[in-house]
């Protein structure tokens, strides 16, 4: 690409091309659970681009960063605030790699009180895929612990296995509220259980628009947590970057937070080693987050927290009667997010969660997390950033998705061509002399009136999964592409 698009121009509009292809926050609500795909306030990214903070090396001199400093000290400071802890570490670059600082600094910790021996996680089966990956690299071994028909933690299990490991247990490593989008009810009996058995408390905190200024870690009995700054504190992020997954921790934890050589030639005994090449991790987009919470205040944190909140019990509400929402609390309601459960429908019309999302495109919206952590369900989370008239544009989309389904349900439209089998549409095919479908054009393209005004067009049609998983393309060119 570098050498086909050599002047200023053509890369210009070759960048326009690909952003054309790309169904972003820019056009509409993505509703990605567990994502907290929030809005990235223009005045909040706009310090990036300020020489003053743009162009310094992660290792210019301590004396000449001061305003650096001064901005970081202040942040880790809010953060600790936030999550009701003692201490914070800026290192860690994403939230996968906060547990693994956490996890290190709960075994530095173990260590420290001469048991060694604590090397058990428990992790239960909701648990996002990082967490058990991270207890591995902690040199931990995990247990994984039930969880009940209503999504929670199965106590009895979780009794039985900190019980059975007493001698051993490390740690839990528990989200909240959890990937079911619940505030499960047990959380600080869980934590005591824990503490009962000599183990450590670890809480992702990839939930924590969910939280903040209404409740912390720190009060359900935490010990330590990472916050994903590119989630909760409207860092950017998607396409794999870049992140940011400070840890924060309570004072008994505070000593063995990472040391930076760079910072602390004489690193205490205590400290674990750095988890990261760079002091402060990615600082420049730490001035995002910064600016964030000043902006908005404690107030407007805490409304924020609520917004969200709101907009998911919103749209399970709205949706109600045609989508069973899997996981509730016992008010009947959400934390800032709700698996609607999507399986019947291969039942009674061959239809999956891809197939929806899929469809999803030709209403213009991103789809929602397909498959996490429930198999052929769907998660959705709507943030505070989006207002009711989104929220009702959405859930009008998944409403006449339903009624599409019903159409095959009711043997109205075909089990193999519909609508949803064959979504997305590229306005190749809906412009193209030959159409092959036993539905119109107009259904296809345009199936609700407020599309004519809003409409995204997908690039390419349905991509075949299972065929790009099995055909490997290696993009190494062979030896002979050397001689010329
Ligand atoms: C996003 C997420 C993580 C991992 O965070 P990354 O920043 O992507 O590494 C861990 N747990 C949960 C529940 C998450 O949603």
């Amino acid at each position: 690409m570098f050498n086909t698009h050599r002047s200023e121009t053509q890369l210009l509009r070759y960048i326009k091309q690909l952003e054309n292809k790309d169904l972003s926050l820019a056009f509409g609500m993505i509703p990605l659970g567990s994502c907290t795909m929030k809005l990235n306030a223009t005045t909040q990214l706009m310090p990036l681009s300020f020489a003053n903070f743009a162009h310094l090396h992660p290792f210019t001199p301590l004396s000449q960063t001061g305003g650096y400093q001064a901005i970081l000290k202040q942040l880790s400071l809010d953060l600790a605030n936030i999550t009701g802890f003692d201490a914070c570490s800026l290192q860690p670059n994403s939230g996968a790699q906060g547990e693994y600082a956490g996890l290190m600094v709960i075994r530095a910790y173990h260590l420290s009180n001469n048991q060694p021996q604590r090397r058990i996680a428990l992790i239960p089966q909701s648990a996002h895929g990082t967490n058990p990956a991270s207890a591995v690299m902690a040199g931990m071994e995990v247990v994984v612990v039930k969880c009940d028909e209503n999504g929670n933690i199965d106590i009895t299990d979780l009794q039985q296995k900190a019980q059975t490991h007493a001698d051993t247990l490390a740690c839990l490593m528990v989200t909240y509220p959890s990937t079911h989008g619940v505030f499960e009810e047990a959380i600080t009996d869980i934590c005591q259980t824990i503490h009962q058995y000599g183990g450590q408390v670890y809480m992702d905190g990839a939930n924590m628009n969910a939280q903040v200024g209404l409740t912390n870690p720190a009060t359900i009995g935490a010990d330590v947590c990472h916050l994903n700054l590119h989630k909760t504190f409207a860092i950017p992020h998607g396409g794999g970057g870049p992140g940011m997954g400070p840890i924060c921790v309570a004072k008994h934890l505070t000593p063995f937070l990472p040391t930076h050589a760079y910072l602390n030639p004489q690193a205490n005994s205590q400290a674990i080693s750095a988890v990261s090449a760079a002091p402060y991790g990615s600082a420049s987009i730490l001035l995002i987050s910064y600016a964030y919470i000043k902006l908005l205040g404690s107030e407007g944190l805490t409304q924020a927290t609520k917004i969200a909140i709101l907009n998911a019990n919103y749209i399970k509400k709205r949706l109600e009667t045609e989508y069973q929402t899997l996981y509730v609390g016992k008010n009947g309601r959400v934390a800032h997010e709700l698996i609607i459960d999507v399986r019947p429908f291969k039942q009674s019309a061959g239809i999956e969660a891809e197939d929806i999302a899929k469809r999803l495109i030709d209403y213009g919206f991103h789809a929602p997390t397909v498959s996490f952590p429930v198999a052929g369900t769907l998660m959705i989370e709507p943030t505070e950033s989006e207002d009711l008239d989104e929220l009702d544009r959405f859930c009008n989309a998944l409403l006449s998705i339903r009624h599409e389904i019903r159409e095959i349900e009711l043997g109205i439209a075909y089990t193999a061509d519909n609508v949803l089998k064959n979504a997305p549409h590229p306005i190749n095919e809906i412009t193209a002399d030959y159409w092959p479908h036993s539905y119109s054009r107009q259904k296809a393209a345009y199936p609700l009136p407020a599309l004519y005004k809003h409409k995204f067009w997908a690039s390419v049609a349905r991509v075949n999964n299972t065929t790009g998983d099995r055909n490997l393309i290696c993009t190494c060119p062979p030896i002979e592409m050397y001689e010329a």
